[in-house]
């Protein structure tokens, strides 16, 4: 016999959909104007006057494939 005893393991508590399901639109919506402004915030589209915005996210821009110059 066999005197060794396993620990216990806490377990994480589940997140219900319905607790998670607010934070996830916030999330989703975060990130679709972070995609407006690193790919459509110049021109024709743009809303904040200059290049500012365009030059803060040049990089990105490249990154994800944006038409650039
Ligand atoms: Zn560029």
């Amino acid at each position: 016999m066999s005197d060794i005893a396993l620990k216990s393991i806490a377990l994480p508590a589940p997140i219900p959909v319905r607790e998670l399901l607010p934070w996830a639109v916030f999330a989703g919506l975060m990130l679709m104007l972070a995609i407006y402004f690193v790919g459509a915030e110049e021109g024709a589209t743009s809303l904040i006057r200059g290049m500012m915005v365009h030059e803060f996210v040049h990089d990105g821009r490249h990154l994800l494939g944006f038409p650039c110059h």
